[in-house]
């Protein structure tokens, strides 16, 4: 897209380039449309003029803190503002109000500590340097002023930062309203301390980030009416089930596992455990051991958390007694029974493994193995106890690990929110959101489809509020904003979760449908969306469906849908789970009543998804937000390396040039009277001359320069997109 601009000879340029995403250099010759460009590494390129973006030759050379700062407002500019940035380890810039940090991937020294909290307290907006203390200082004070809650939403792909950002957010909240004396432990405390405690079940090394959060999150932070923390709440989305029992290499499986195998001697005794590498749901990947993390004091850190968020003992035992059963269970292996297609335990080491599992359960071995090889088929004549093969035992085997793992995880989260406590008198609270970024990978599965759907509803809730804040912005200003036009996601939300006729729903009715494959689910996808834009059949395919997200297109494989959409419990699993001695085990495993069973005889990830979507939205939009954008400046997890194409692709997926196209389609510059002939008031000396109004004089110069379209406020001008550059190409004219 071209810009209209005043482009001349010696004019100071940024042009595309296919390594460099865009290079800087300037014009030496115009020739017609086409202008021949000296780039800044030495080559010659010609290119059409409208591919030409004007660079501002006095931009200052540590960049700004501001984008709203730059001359011109475009890709080019905001790219290099934040390369230069990162060079001297500047990773917190503004986009007007969405601050962009930019994972350093190293400890800056005093970039968070005490002195450095001390300074955000209660400083102006803008005051200091960009931080993320900033944003927090400035939701809280408006939150005790305002007496409204407000939220902060964390957002970026993994390894980006996101959740080292809340935990520094919930820090600085905690500094802000924090109990100086306490008895016992603070809620505070509780709050912060519930962060490794779910990072040891919900956090596994993965190869984008070696702690990834495989979970989201979203932490209601309560005040009472001295401003004082007083409760929280914390609500987690969609852990990832797949990984308990498959991996793939370099990446392993949650660091619980990993901690407990280096657990003092008693607890490896009498858990019968050892090595990692000798537990087939470990031992997939060859990867063990992280570097710089020791799993043997983390054990007992993680132990110690516990304590803090008042996890008794006895509790403390049983979790990780469970999680020790769960090891076990992956090392029971199946063999051909006599029958046909039935399968019997392995062989003796198996068994022990079997044994071993149903005495941490508690419950009974013979039922166990039950419950592993055979199923119940209720027929209308007869109940009877079909076998299943050793394939189809060990899916039962990793069923039964899957849940009883995110059951687990539930139940801390549950038993955390307990522990902390709501305060049901707080009028105002703090949402701080750590939510997985949108994804595209090779393959996109279930998995993907929820996170991107999460990243369509976050990105329309982000556009109607900067939209909004655009607005209020010219409002002030007294200028006519009604003919900026502002595009939706409302189709791809449409395309998704309408009901019905949205593919969740379509998914929910391909479940309950005996005879559904992913084939004929795809195939009634491909029908129903064969006119909709925001939905592709890629050509020959028969189970793949692309859907045109705000952030790009992405290709879903359909194949394992119907299963993961299906949140199912084995009745056997159940039954004997629920009949555990252990009260904890047991508790995992709630009883269902006649009633339940039959009338949720179905229940859906995706629909259950969607409704918890839902209620997030809605405590969002009772909220002032404010956006954090975390980005990845390279796959390396290194420092100081700037890769302008990948930092590019997370600037369109964050929303970040969204925000900036929605500002250009208004008028991106503003400037105050005063600013603006600071820098124009040389294009008409007379007017300099003269004494006039600051405002008037704004006006003659830009009638004389003959522009059109842009406003005059009431302290500012509002330029549209390229006049900036017109004037500064009439100007150097001058110079
Ligand atoms: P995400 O939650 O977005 O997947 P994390 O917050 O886990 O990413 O960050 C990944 C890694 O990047 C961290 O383990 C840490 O090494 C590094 N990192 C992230 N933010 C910072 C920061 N502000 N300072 C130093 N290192 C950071
Ligand atoms: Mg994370």
């Amino acid at each position: 897209m071209g810009i209209p601009v005043n482009i001349a000879v010696g004019s100071y340029i940024w042009i595309g380039d296919p390594e460099l995403s865009w290079i800087d250099g300037m014009v030496v010759n115009i020739n017609g449309e086409e202008a021949e460009i000296q780039t800044s590494n030495g080559k010659m390129v010609v290119t059409n003029l409208s591919d030409i973006y004007p660079k501002d030759a006095e931009a200052p050379a540590v960049g700004v803190d501001d984008m709203t700062k730059l001359s011109y407002l475009h890709e080019p500019a905001v790219l290099h503002n934040l390369a230069t940035r990162y060079e001297i380890c500047e990773i917190y810039t503004y986009s007007g109000n969405i601050l962009i940090a930019l994972n350093p991937f190293q400890q800056l020294s005093n970039l968070y500590g005490a002195p450095m909290m001390e300074r955000y307290n209660g400083a102006p907006f803008g005051d200091q340097s960009p931080h993320i203390f900033a944003i927090a200082d400035v939701a809280y004070r408006a939150m005790i002023n305002e007496r409204k809650s407000n939220s902060i939403l964390v957002s970026g792909e993994s390894g980006a930062g996101k959740t080292e950002t809340t935990k520094m957010l919930m820090r600085y909240l905690a500094f802000l309203g924090g109990h100086t004396v306490a008895e016992g432990q603070t809620v505070e405390q509780k709050v912060l301390e519930s962060n490794p405690v779910l990072e040891a079940f919900g956090n596994a090394k993965t190869v984008r980030n070696n702690n990834s959060s495989r979970f989201g999150k979203f932490v209601e932070i309560q005040f009472n009416n001295s401003g004082r923390i007083s409760g929280a709440a914390i609500r987690t989305y969609l852990l990832e089930r797949s990984r308990v029992c498959q991996i793939s290499d370099p990446e392993r499986n949650y660091h619980c596992f990993y901690l407990l195998c280096a657990a003092p001697s008693e607890e490896i005794e009498r858990f019968k455990l050892g090595n990692p590498k000798s537990f087939h749901y470990l031992n997939q990947s060859s990867c063990y051991q992280l570097v710089g993390v020791n799993d043997a004091h983390d054990y007992l850190a993680t132990r110690r958390a516990m304590d803090i968020v008042g996890i008794s003992e006895k509790e403390q035992d049983a979790i990780f007694r469970v999680v020790a059963a769960i090891l076990h269970l992956g090392n029971i292996d199946f063999a051909k029974g006599e029958e046909t297609d039935a399968s019997v335990i392995k062989d003796e080491e198996s068994k022990f493994h079997l044994q071993m599992t149903a005495e941490l359960l508690m419950c009974d071995s013979h039922t166990l193995e039950d419950a592993l090889c055979k199923r119940v088929m209720v027929t209308p004549e007869d109940i009877i106890k079909r076998s299943l093969d050793p394939l189809g035992a060990t899916v039962s085997r990793d069923g039964l690990a899957r849940t009883v793992y995110s059951r687990l995880f539930d139940w801390l989260v549950d038993r955390i929110n307990i522990s902390i406590g709501q305060d049901p008198h707080s009028k105002c609270l703090i949402g701080v959101l750590d939510i997985y970024g949108f994804e595209s990978f090779k393959t996109n599965s279930f998995e993907q489809f929820c996170i991107n759907f999460t990243n369509e509803k976050l990105q329309q809730h982000f556009n109607q509020h900067v939209f909004k804040m655009e607005q209020e912005e010219y409002t002030k200003d007294d200028i006519d904003w009604s003919y900026i036009e502002f595009v939706d996601n409302q189709d791809v939300l449409d395309l998704i979760e309408k009901k019905p006729g949205g593919i969740i729903a379509l998914l929910d009715e391909a479940c309950m449908f005996p005879k559904s494959t992913h084939e004929t689910f795809s195939q009634k996808l491909y029908q129903t969306f064969k006119d909709n834009k925001r939905f592709i059949k890629p050509k020959l395919a028969r189970s793949e469906f692309t859907i045109v997200h705000y952030a790009g297109e992405v290709k879903y494989q359909s194949e394992q849908f119907l299963d993961k959409n299906k949140d199912y419990v084995v009745p056997e699993h159940q039954d004997l789970l629920s009949a555990s001695k252990c009260s904890f085990v047991s508790g995992l495993f709630p009883p269902i009543s006649e009633e339940n069973a039959k009338s949720s005889k179905f229940s859906s990830i995706g629909s259950r998804f969607k409704l918890q979507l839902q209620q997030l939205m809605e405590t969002l939009n009772s909220t002032e937000p404010h956006y954090v954008r975390c980005v990845k400046p390279n796959n390396m997890l290194k420092p100081s390396i700037f890769e302008n194409d990948n930092v590019l692709q997370q600037l369109r997926s964050g929303g970040v040039l969204e925000a900036i196209r929605i500002k250009c389609a208004g008028y991106p510059t503003h400037r105050t009277f005063f600013a603006f002939l600071e820098r124009f008031g040389m294009l008409a000396p007379e007017i300099l001359a003269g004494n006039y109004e600051e405002k008037v004089a704004c006006k003659w110069i830009l009638e004389k320069m003959g522009l059109t379209g842009y406003q005059i406020g009431n302290t500012k001008v509002f330029l549209r997109a390229g006049q900036m550059a017109e004037l500064d190409a009439r100007r150097s004219r001058l110079l």
